[in-house]
C-alpha cells in the first residue's frame, strides 16, 4: 500500500486525481496546517507564503474524503519545531512530536498537537483521519500514548529494517519503507512522484486495503529499528554541521 505524504504540491492536483481514478486503496498523509492559508507560518517565514494547498488540491482531497478506498493520515499539526527552526542551517526543523535536541514533550502537550491537527482535518475535509504519521517519523513513547488517546488505532513509523505491520500495545504500527522495499506500506512525498508516476500508480493498483493486512506480534528488532532511525536523523544533522 502506498502512503503519499502530501507536502509540496508541484501541480494543481492532476496527479492526485489520477491516483483517485485508479479506484484502489491508498493513504494520503497531510500536515493539517496546509489546510489553513491564513496560518501565521505562511507569513512569518516558516513556509513560503503560498505553500498551503491550492484550492484545486483541496477539491480533490474533498473527493478523496468521500471515497471509502482512501485512508487519511495526519502528520502532526504545523509539522515543524520552532526551536530547531531558529537554527535550521544546522538542524532539520521538520519534526513536531519529538525533538532530538529539546526536552521530551509530555503526553498532554503531544495530545494537544495531535487533537488540534485532527480537528482541522475533520472540519476542513469532513473526514476523520485513520492513521497518525509523526512528522519526519520522529516520535517517542509519549507520542504513541497521545495518538491512542486522540482516537488513533494506526500509526506509521519509518522502516530501516523491514517489518510487517505489528501490534504495539493498543496500536497497530505500520512500518513504511521506500518504494521497492519489502514493507507492506511504502511511502513517498507527493512531489517525488514526478516522473515516476508509472511505478507509483502500479503500487496503488496492487494495493491491499488496510483492514486486510496481516498484523504480527511486535518483532524483537522493532526497538533496534527505532534506534537506527534516530541515529540516522542525528547523523543527517551532523553532516550539515561538517
Ligand atoms: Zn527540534
Ligand atoms: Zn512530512
Amino acid at each position: 500500500m502506498l502512503d503519499v505524504h502530501l507536502e509540496r504540491c508541484d501541480d494543481k492536483g492532476e496527479r492526485l486525481r489520477k491516483m483517485l481514478e485508479i479506484g484502489e486503496s491508498f493513504i494520503i498523509s497531510i500536515p493539517p496546517v496546509l489546510l489553513l492559508p491564513e496560518h501565521e507560518t505562511f507569513r512569518n517565514g516558516v513556509y513560503p507564503n503560498d505553500y498551503y494547498y491550492p484550492k484545486e488540491i483541496v477539491e480533490v482531497l474533498e473527493e478523496c474524503a468521500k471515497n471509502k478506498n482512501i485512508v487519511f493520515g495526519q502528520q502532526g499539526y504545523t509539522h515543524y519545531c520552532p526551536e530547531c527552526f531558529k537554527s535550521k542551517e544546522k538542524r532539520d526543523p521538520w519534526h513536531e512530536n519529538r525533538c532530538l535536541y529539546g526536552d521530551k514533550k509530555q503526553v498532554e502537550e503531544q495530545l494537544k498537537i495531535i487533537s488540534t491537527g485532527r480537528k482541522i482535518i475533520e472540519d476542513k475535509l469532513k473526514v476523520t483521519p485513520y492513521m497518525y504519521v509523526p512528522p519526519n517519523h520522529q516520535f517517542d513513547g509519549n507520542t504513541l500514548i497521545a495518538a491512542k488517546k486522540a482516537g488513533y488505532n494506526y500509526f506509521a513509523e519509518r522502516a530501516i529494517i523491514n517489518f510487517a505491520p505489528y501490534s504495539d500495545g493498543d496500536l497497530i504500527i505500520l512500518p513504511e519503507g521506500d518504494i521497492g522495499s519489502k514493507t507492506e506500506v511504502v511511502y513517498t512525498h507527493y512531489d517525488q512522484m514526478k516522473g515516476r508516476e508509472g511505478e507509483y500508480f502500479e503500487e496503488i493498483r496492487f494495493s491491499e486495503p488496510l483492514h486486510s493486512l496481516d498484523i504480527k506480534i511486535k518483532p524483537v528488532l522493532a526497538e533496534l529499528n527505532r534506534g537506527l532511525v534516530t541515529a540516522r536523523k542525528i547523523f543527517r544533522d551532523a553532516v550539515k554541521n561538517f
